[in-house]
């Protein structure tokens, strides 16, 4: 089922054109496992029994699988690891948050939606080499308190607590991303307090994730 709805995820992806490809990877929490889309794999052509599935207690991250996982797996094996409240991870290229992420600009409290990512600002992340213990050292310290980074040079990460809560958010961050970009072009934002993103945190928990 799970399975089933990684492929899912993974086609709706590119459909949305969040990803262009197969350089986006896409990881949710199974008991104390993770499973996560293989290896360069085209996804029209995944099936159930391609999607690796990875023991979370193993720091190696020996996989079970007939195709190596995704390159990207330490990521999303250490924030997973790391972060309770995470069952899902979406990593991909989009434009606009790659565009920002290339000039290592994080997004800044330019519009009120920043806050579903948890605070004020969605972080970019510092640069390191893709697929190492490095670039998930600096996706984990991006994400403190977080629930999305760009990663510098590269692209983002969104997370959520089921995958439609991750890929909502993946969504929601690249419409910010182009809105900001927009925005930057005409003289660029005022940006909102404090006060107004607290606000803001406020009436999410009250009106709950997907609802503002
Ligand atoms: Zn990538």
């Amino acid at each position: 089922m799970l399975r089933a709805e990684i492929i899912a995820q993974c086609l709706a992806m590119n459909e949305a054109g969040l990803n262009h490809g197969v350089s986006g990877n896409i990881s949710a929490r199974c008991g104390d496992r993770m499973l996560i889309t293989p290896s360069g794999t085209d996804y029209t052509k995944m099936t159930r029994e391609m999607i690796a599935s990875i023991d979370l207690g193993d720091p190696e991250g020996a996989f079970e699988g007939p195709l190596k996982p995704s390159s990207e797996w330490r990521f999303h094996h250490a924030i997973m690891a790391a972060r309770s409240d995470v069952n899902s991870i979406v990593h991909a290229h989009p434009i606009y948050c790659t565009a920002l992420a290339m000039a290592r600009k994080p997004i800044p409290a330019a519009h009120y939606m920043v806050a579903i990512f948890g605070g004020a600002d969605v972080r970019c992340s510092g640069y390191a080499t893709f697929g190492t213990k490095a670039l998930s050292d600096e996706a984990l310290a991006a994400l403190d308190g977080r629930t999305a980074c760009l990663l510098a040079n590269h692209g983002m990460i969104a997370l959520g607590a089921t995958l439609d809560q991750a890929m909502w958010r993946a969504t929601e961050l690249e419409v910010l991303a182009h809105q900001y970009c927009v925005s930057l072009t005409i003289g660029g934002p005022v940006i909102l307090d404090d006060a107004a993103i607290d606000e803001t945190l406020v009436e999410i928990a009250t009106y709950g994730k997907q609802d503002v």
